[in-house]
Parts: structure tokens; C-alpha cells; sequence
């Protein structure tokens, strides 16, 4: 009995007739790990019919350069080999060409660039793509936490941030001015997990309190010791005020979380909006 089988690629199953049609062969064939030594799983007798048919494009190729061969003896050596990869390709169902595309296609690109609605992120570090990715997720997941006036840091321009490797910065985190980017170092050691003190997330958020300052222009001068916080809100910064950075963060992660900075968290709320 016969079935009437609807191809998933009805495309790399149809007789090959035109130069279209070898082209589009010969596509399919390129976007597939032909080349390997070992045959995955279950992969041998399809990867060597595979490997067939790439031999039939090399020897088309070689032909149609041979300064030996008369237009003749190139045409029907051509048509030996299309005959080939049609009687190869005829032999193939939807289902040994699906998993020919799961297990022999090359994996999509691994881009250095992900785009998240208005932010960009890059990396240039260390980190592979899965855990970039990650680190992106965790990031977006940071940034829609971000209420009120905070919100305004990522809205009020696109933002990119950048992952960064040590000899690019010294420093776990920094907001690049002349850039306009948030530089992170996922490598250093000085950030902590969680979503405490130093974690990614306070470090995120004290950044774009510098992209906030520059962006946003304050009535308050809040560089000046009756703003000071923690420890780091005291130290001088070519990225601008450690006091207003880390009073924004202080301010979007709460008095409940940093009661000890309670007085000045609500002044700077009752000033910043203002
Ligand atoms: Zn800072």
C-alpha cells in the first residue's frame, strides 16, 4: 500500500530539474554538519547519503571547470550526477529530513547582541552565550522591578549595557558618561549573590542612579556629607555622585530593607521628585 506523504520540506524532496532547484539543494545541504567524523545516533545511513549527495555538487563543480572536458562530456556527467542526488534524495521521507535538521543542522547563531524592547545589551566578556543570555534575563527581570521616578533612568533614552572583561574595567560596575552604557563585569569577585548589598542587582541599579543624575538634572545638590550613606557614598568618582548613585538605589530597594538610612532616603524621595 502506498501513502500519500505531506512533506514538512516538500522543497528538498522535489525532483531536482532547474539550476534553481540544485541551488536550493545545495542551501539546505550548507546549513548542515556534513562534514562530521562521527555520525550521531542513529545518524550513520542518512549522514552517508548526505555525504553522497554533497559529492554530487563537488563533481558538478569540478566539471563545470574542466578546461579538458567538451561542453558535451560536461553536460552528461552533470546530468549523471543530478540523476544521483534525485535517487538519493527520492529515497528520503519528511520524517529522515526532520531529523536530518534536528540532528545535523547547525546550530543559529551566537550573537554578541541581544535586544530587549529599548535595551541593548553586549557582551564582551568571558561569559558563553547560555550564560549571557542568563545574566540578560536576570537583568530585564531587574529593570521591570524599577518603579516611578526610577523608571525614568531606562525610558528616558535607550540604554545599553555592556559586559565587560577585567582589563576593560577595573571595577566590578561603571556608568560610562561619554558612552552613555552601563559596564559590568560579570568575572569579578566582588559582586555577591542575590538581590542584597554588591549583588548584580543593587549594582545595576546604583549605575543607572549615575545615568539618572546625568540624564535628569537635580535642584538638590545631594554631593555633600548630609547626603551620605554607606561607606562608598563618601568616596570621590570620575562616573559623578556616589552619594546620588547610591542614594537612587538605596531609595528603589527601600527603607525596609535600609532602615539604618531611612532619614535620608525619605528626603532624598521628597527631593528627587521635585
Ligand atoms: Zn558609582
Amino acid at each position: 500500500m502506498k501513502y500519500v506523504t505531506i512533506y514538512a520540506k516538500p522543497d528538498i524532496l522535489k525532483p531536482v530539474k532547474t539550476i534553481d532547484d540544485l541551488k536550493r539543494i545545495r542551501d539546505w545541504l550548507s546549513g548542515l554538519n556534513i562534514k562530521v567524523g562521527k555520525a550521531p545516533p542513529g545518524m550513520k545511513k542518512l549522514l552517508t547519503e548526505l555525504k553522497f549527495v554533497q559529492k554530487q555538487f563537488d563533481t558538478i563543480d569540478e566539471y563545470a571547470d574542466s578546461k579538458f572536458m567538451t561542453p558535451e562530456q560536461k553536460k552528461a556527467f552533470t546530468d549523471s550526477a543530478i540523476r544521483n542526488i534525485n535517487a538519493t534524495l527520492s529515497r528520503l521521507t519528511e520524517e529522515d529530513i526532520n531529523k536530518i535538521d534536528t540532528k545535523l543542522g547547525k546550530k543559529e547563531a551566537e550573537p554578541d547582541t541581544i535586544k530587549q524592547g529599548s535595551t541593548t545589551y553586549i557582551n564582551n566578556s568571558n561569559l558563553n552565550f547560555k550564560k549571557f543570555k542568563s545574566l540578560v534575563s536576570d537583568m530585564e527581570g531587574y529593570l521591570k522591578k524599577l518603579k516611578s521616578f526610577h523608571k525614568k533612568v531606562v525610558t528616558v533614552k535607550p540604554l545599553t549595557i555592556r559586559f565587560v572583561k577585567k582589563d576593560l574595567s577595573k571595577t566590578a560596575a561603571k556608568y560610562k558618561q561619554d558612552k552613555d552604557e552601563v559596564w559590568i563585569r560579570p568575572d569579578s569577585k566582588k559582586i555577591i549573590k542575590g538581590d542584597g548589598y554588591a549583588s548584580f542587582y543593587y549594582v545595576l541599579v546604583h549605575e543607572l542612579g549615575h545615568r539618572y543624575d546625568y540624564f535628569i538634572k537635580q535642584k538638590t545638590d545631594f554631593d555633600k556629607p548630609k547626603w551620605y550613606t554607606t561607606k562608598y557614598s563618601r568616596t570621590d568618582s570620575i562616573a559623578g555622585s556616589e552619594s546620588f548613585a547610591e542614594l537612587f538605589a538605596l531609595s528603589h530597594f527601600g527603607v525596609k530593607k535600609y532602615p539604618e538610612y531611612e532619614k535620608q532616603i525619605k528626603e532624598f524621595l521628597d527631593k528627587v521628585t521635585k
